[in-house]
């Protein structure tokens, strides 16, 4: 879901800045590498905003390398008595050493058991989790993707779960493609299905218009509430 309207280069930072009707200009800075959104009232010219951020550039800085540590720090270990999120519910690991081909991870009430074997190290015992997450969410986006399809009267040719660090999806309407981020699998259900018909609705207009807002009010009245939930959320790993 790509909000931004337009990049630009500020001091040597990268930012996003997205139109919209307001009064003020609004600067924020998001995990996990620390991006930058400017909010700007639809009359800002681009000097006007190039001003406006130079203006802000140390709180801008200061605010990168705090989230960047919260980042560092976040980095999971993979170890026993962690929490890992799954559908929008929290999880305690618990690793369990196995010898055999049983790798993968079973829930059980507030545990989540990862059955690794002996000796994997914390990149092996991730790879594990990120196929079960994987697999956890490409199952449910087929289900969630068929009843779009048939709501909306269109079709998804395809449909790649990836790794992104920014996005939370994307899509190429000519090709009917769409790319979700693997890491929605940590949201509740609600919020995955709000990104899907965020980009399924971009097969019917390609911008962030009028015409895109009715649609979702059409297909998803809530939409908005759920842009704001995810919006705040943390990307936790
Ligand atoms: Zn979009």
């Amino acid at each position: 879901m790509d909000v931004s309207v337009k990049k630009m280069v500020v001091g040597g930072i990268e930012i996003k800045v997205l139109k919209k009707p307001i009064k003020n200009l609004h600067i924020s800075v998001h995990p996990p590498d620390g991006w930058v959104r400017v909010s700007a009232p639809l009359y800002f010219g681009e000097k006007a905003i190039r001003l406006a951020v130079i203006k802000r550039l140390s709180w801008i800085k200061k605010h990168q390398e705090r989230i960047r540590s919260q980042a560092r720090q976040s980095q999971r270990e993979m170890v026993s008595g962690e929490s890992h999120f799954f559908l929008g519910k929290r999880y305690i690991l618990q690793l369990k050493e196995k010898r055999g081909k049983q790798q993968g991870v079973k829930i059980r009430g507030e545990r989540m058991y990862l059955n690794i074997r002996p000796g994997a190290d914390r990149k092996r015992r991730l790879y594990v989790l990120n196929e079960w997450y994987r697999s956890k969410l490409k199952a449910l986006l087929l289900e969630m993707v068929s009843k779009w399809e048939r709501k909306m009267g269109v079709s998804v040719r395809e449909f790649r779960i990836k790794r992104m660090k920014t996005r939370w999806g994307s899509c190429n309407p000519l090709a009917r493609r769409i790319w979700l981020n693997l890491e929605l699998v940590k949201k509740p259900p609600h919020l995955i299905e709000y990104v899907l018909v965020h980009e399924m609705v971009h097969f019917f207009e390609g911008r962030h218009n009028g015409n895109f807002k009715a649609l979702m009010d059409k297909f998803l009245p809530n939409w908005r509430l759920y842009r704001d939930e995810l919006n705040r959320s943390q990307i936790t790993e």
